[in-house]
């Protein structure tokens, strides 16, 4: 594979996490792209969501299947308890948090938290629940 064509998929890749909300998966960036880009394989999709989180393009969130974030400023997330999707909750992020934490433990250096909060999406609350 050559570099240009390497580079290119990268682009594209970093460029479908960036146009969505959805904080994607690898498999959902996949089913995004594959329709446009046949040649493209699951295994690249992953390497190069790995590689842009190293390179901090992409913050890489820690759920039992990895998701990624095109927002690499400290952001807080609602996640959904029924349909599993993630959005950004449009609250400031409280530094004193970092600073109280900071304090508390003094083995270690506090750069900055995660924070999730849990519950049901709209979508979810107004949908009945299939029986
Ligand atoms: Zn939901
Ligand atoms: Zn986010």
């Amino acid at each position: 594979m050559s570099l240009k064509r390497y580079s290119r998929q990268r682009e594209l890749i970093y460029q479908a996490v960036r146009d969505t909300q959805e904080h994607p998966t690898a498999e959902m960036v996949y089913r995004r792209l594959k329709p446009a880009n046949p040649s493209l394989s699951l295994g690249t999709v992953y390497r190069n969501l790995n590689l842009l989180a190293e390179e901090g393009l992409l913050v890489r969130m820690p759920f039992s299947v990895e998701r990624y974030d095109a927002n690499t400023s400290p952001h807080t997330h609602f996640r959904c308890n029924s349909c599993g999707e993630i959005f950004d909750l449009d609250i400031p992020y409280d530094r004193s948090v970092d600073t109280i934490a900071a304090s508390a433990d003094p083995r270690f250096q506090v750069e900055c938290h995660d924070l999730i909060f849990r519950g049901l999406c709209r979508q979810c609350r107004e949908t009945p629940p299939e029986i």
